[in-house]
């Protein structure tokens, strides 16, 4: 199996630079072991003008079978010989893939400890792969590779037999893609799309699978046309994971189409609010309330959920009391502002100590949520459409379990208090509903019972008589160990409380 990049350069900026970003030396010849053999990266041509780097995967195909890998698709069990007499030793496949991860694990990060800067540059890049199995052929190839950027994209079928041309082509072609990349994203295309074109994927595939295809897809897969197709392929067609990282690419997809639009967009509203008639703007005061009941219930250890670009993050940092500091976001745009803003990379020792920014979808559970005080989610259930609501349910109440929830969301009765709204219309466009006073202590009081937590609201914002505040928020308080679900009082308005 093999594989080549070039790139070209000029004195100023020399080609040999592709040794940095690979961090293999072009003067050296080096292998690596891999579970299927051996690895050799080597520079065939390295001059500031034109540099070469080549992979050669060596299959050690005894292993491959040992392993009980070498089964080509469906690997029925009298297929002996075909376990030895297979494509997998040569053929750019998964295998391949896997290698390229391996040894250029650092350059498919897009990190650079020696240059910083390389990584984020656009080089004029040539790849080339002579034999790569195609299941779908030259079309396929070009469906997959066509939207990604480069200028040049070959598919030479190869012929079966180059002495006997009747008997047609082989299911390789010689692949070869040229123009202006980040060396990192070309090669996470490469990690992706080599087993999907191969579709014989050599190893099991586990749910920690749809957290690679994600990781490599940063940035493209979302947008692909042929994503349904791509995340089928690479998980085997695994039917349930597939339509979980589908799932998970739409969230990605929302965010990014809305990412910056989202939070301008309410800060406009906030805004217009704010010089008309109010002298505080609704955002601020939201997270005045929100720092309120944090301390109110003597939080230390918060989690941000859905933080957006982290205005609460930094209010919180000013409270020495908040210990410890979590934001998470499913956009890694909106994290990106967060960390610029909070000024992540030049914060002294001890301030960073306190703060962490993730990216995770709330649709899912995840161990890092466990075991905090305190978690807000602000502005964020209205993003979800209703029928994922349960999932964010449960990863919150069930499995991070904090002792403290804080929800807000937007009260639409007050709607109509909004000059500049029309009648009927969300708040903005991103919103997949927006609840009445009623609808929202009716979801909150189920979720309390079902999850054992008490529930109580408080208005943020100008009260109003008739139409309640802009915005509502309630509090939950896990209940004491003990406490059976029945047996809280969930539902049952405070005294002095309008039901
Ligand atoms: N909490 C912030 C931002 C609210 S905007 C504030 O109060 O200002 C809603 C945020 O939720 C967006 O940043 C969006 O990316 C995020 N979000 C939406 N669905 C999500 C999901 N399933 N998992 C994690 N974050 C999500």
């Amino acid at each position: 199996m093999f594989l080549t990049i070039s790139t070209t350069g000029s004195p100023e900026r020399p080609a040999t630079d592709l040794g940095f970003l690979l961090h293999k030396h072009p003067g050296k010849a080096q292998a690596f072991s891999t579970s299927h053999g051996t690895a050799h990266v080597f520079y065939p041509e390295a001059t500031a003008e034109r540099c070469t780097a080549a992979l050669l995967l060596e299959v050690d195909p005894v292993a491959l079978v040992r392993s009980g890998q070498g089964k080509g698709r469906g690997g029925a069990p009298d297929a002996a010989l075909a376990q030895y007499v297979n494509d997998r030793p040569y053929a750019a496949s998964s295998l391949l893939a896997v290698a390229l991860s391996g040894v250029f694990r650092t350059a498919l990060k897009g990190q650079c400890a020696a240059r910083p800067e390389l990584p984020e540059e656009v080089r004029p890049l040539r790849i080339e792969i002579p034999a790569l199995p195609a299941r779908g052929g030259a079309a396929l190839v070009h469906r997959l590779f066509d939207p990604l950027g480069w200028d040049l994209v070959r598919a030479e079928p190869v012929p079966l037999d180059e002495q006997f041309p009747e008997w047609g082509d082989s299911r390789y072609v010689r692949l070869v893609l040229e123009g202006g990349l980040r060396l990192a994203d070309a090669l996470r295309q490469l990690y992706v799309l080599l087993p999907v074109l191969d579709d014989a994927k050599h190893y099991w595939v586990a749910p920690d699978e749809v957290d690679k295809l994600l990781r490599a897809g940063d940035g493209w897969l979302a947008a692909h046309p042929e994503t349904a197709l791509i995340t089928s392929r690479y998980l085997a067609r695994h039917k349930r994971l597939t339509q979980d990282a589908l799932d998970r690419l739409e969230l990605v997809r929302l965010a990014e189409a809305d990412g910056s639009e989202v939070e301008e967009l309410d800060n406009a509203v906030d805004e217009r609010i704010d010089t008309e008639e109010r002298p505080v703007p609704l955002a601020v005061q939201r997270r005045e309330a929100i720092l309120a009941a944090l301390r109110a219930a003597g939080a230390a250890r918060v989690l941000d959920l859905g933080c957006g670009q982290g205005q609460l993050v930094q209010a919180l940092l000013k409270d020495v009391a908040f210990t410890e500091i979590v934001g998470v976001d499913v956009s890694v745009r909106a994290l990106t502002t967060a960390a610029r803003r909070l000024r992540l990379e030049r914060m002294g020792e001890r301030q960073s100590s306190r703060v962490q920014l993730f990216q995770g979808s709330l649709a899912y559970t995840d161990k890092r949520l466990a075991g905090y005080d305190a978690a807000v989610l602000s502005e964020v259930i209205e993003h979800l459409d209703l029928p994922r609501l349960p999932a964010l349910e449960y990863a919150v109440f069930a499995a991070a379990r904090p002792g403290t929830v804080l929800v807000t969301t937007p009260n639409v009765e007050y709607n109509v208090r909004w000059e500049t709204l029309p009648a009927g219309q969300v708040r903005h466009n991103d919103h997949r509903f927006e609840w009445t006073r009623a609808e929202f202590r009716t979801w909150a009081g189920g979720v309390a019972e079902r999850y054992g937590y008490t529930v109580e609201f408080t208005p943020v914002g100008d009260d109003d008589p008739g139409v309640g505040p802009p915005t509502q928020m309630a509090v939950f308080t896990k209940a004491a160990v003990g406490t059976t679900a029945a047996g809280t009082t969930a539902n049952t308005p405070k005294e002095g409380e309008a039901a």
